[in-house]
């Protein structure tokens, strides 16, 4: 079997905090901790979670726009986190990113042409004639004209802005687009024109995508697998039909519950889940979720879960509804269990 186009193993990153007078340690607020996925080749992987969790930070290090604490970002085989700025540049033609916010990441002074090319101006002197070929091409393929090319940012509207930010990722022919909240600032007719138009591309060119979202149902119309985030940790990670239809996870399952419904005749079966999610600088012990969560039992406070494999191919960390759940609750956690599972 090939290796996978993108490898993530245990990436971390703390930011240390100032260090408070008469105090041992440094506080370090835990933005991703041993986090770990890998996305094959025309893959769609989401990564999902509440504001906070830590997904933006896993794609500025995935760009190395950030460098880890600790762990490895393979790209087809090579530790792009582990390189120097030299070696890093050439590797950066395989992976480009889209932002946010269609509004700021443009250069204001420059115009269509001027972006979309100026990637590819980076690396090689590109003439006049093959300039204008180059961007009249690219905006093609975003559906836009190329009559549009001497336009400044200003000039377009927010989803031609989105469009142009796309082009100009396509630009150096990526094999892996980190998409950040990519449709996030958009209204929703321009949002499905935007995911729309990624999926086409993809399929032309079979770009893998890391799409980074806290909106459910864009995840649920562009993903092949998702990954659920809570305070820097993955929780579960397995395919998107599977995940949404049955979440295994409680965080999963209180995230789907809190997601809008479009349907005002349909009940919701399961209550969305309450409180805050805590400080990850001082994250609590064991399972970080056990303050927030239904099923939490005596265990779950003081050892962390790890990532246990299921039998329908994602994986799990949680000690109740994990395969390696602690073989013996007592009778009190066992009661408890039972009983909140049923709601
Ligand atoms: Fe809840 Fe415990 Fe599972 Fe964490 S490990 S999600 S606290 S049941």
């Amino acid at each position: 079997m090939s290796a996978p186009l993108l490898k993530v193993e245990s990436l971390t990153k703390h930011y240390p905090l100032a260090r408070v007078f008469l105090k041992r340690t440094t506080p370090v607020v835990r933005a991703v901790d041993d986090v770990s996925f890998s996305v094959e080749a025309g893959e769609t992987l989401c990564i999902v979670g509440e504001s906070g969790c830590g997904k933006s930070t896993v794609a500025r290090l995935l760009m190395r726009m950030l460098q880890p604490t600790s762990g490895r970002v393979m790209i087809e085989g090579t530790d792009i986190a582990a390189l120097g700025s030299h070696a890093l540049r050439a590797w950066r033609r395989r992976m480009q990113m889209v932002f946010q916010d269609p509004y700021s990441s443009l250069n204001p002074r420059l115009t269509a042409e001027q972006i979309v090319t100026e990637p590819v101006e980076n690396f090689e002197r590109l003439s006049r004639r093959q300039r204008k070929a180059l961007a009249a091409d690219l905006l093609r393929k975003v559906g836009m004209s190329s009559e549009m090319m001497d336009r400044l940012p200003s000039e377009f509207s927010g989803g031609q802005r989105q469009r142009l930010g796309i082009a100009r990722a396509l630009a150096l022919e990526p094999s892996l687009l980190i998409a950040d909240e990519a449709v996030s600032a958009l209204d929703v007719s321009v949002q499905a024109q935007i995911l729309n138009l990624l999926l086409d591309l993809q399929e032309q060119m079979g770009i893998a995508y890391v799409f980074i979202s806290h909106d459910l149902t864009v995840v649920q119309h562009i993903g092949d697998r998702v990954a659920v985030m809570y305070l820097g940790r993955i929780v579960e990670i397995g395919p998107c039909e599977a995940l949404f239809d049955n979440p295994v996870h409680p965080y999963t399952e209180a995230l789907i519950a809190a997601a809008p419904v479009p349907d005002p005749t349909r009940v919701r079966l399961k209550a969305p889940v309450d409180g805050e999610v805590p400080s990850p600088v001082n994250p609590p012990s064991g399972c970080s979720f056990h303050p927030r969560c239904p099923l939490a039992i005596e265990r779950c406070r003081i050892d962390v879960p790890p990532l246990m494999p299921m039998p329908d191919g994602r994986t799990v960390a949680c000690h109740v509804r994990a395969p390696n759940a602690p073989a013996q609750l007592s009778f009190e956690d066992s009661l408890r269990t039972t009983f909140m599972a049923q709601f």
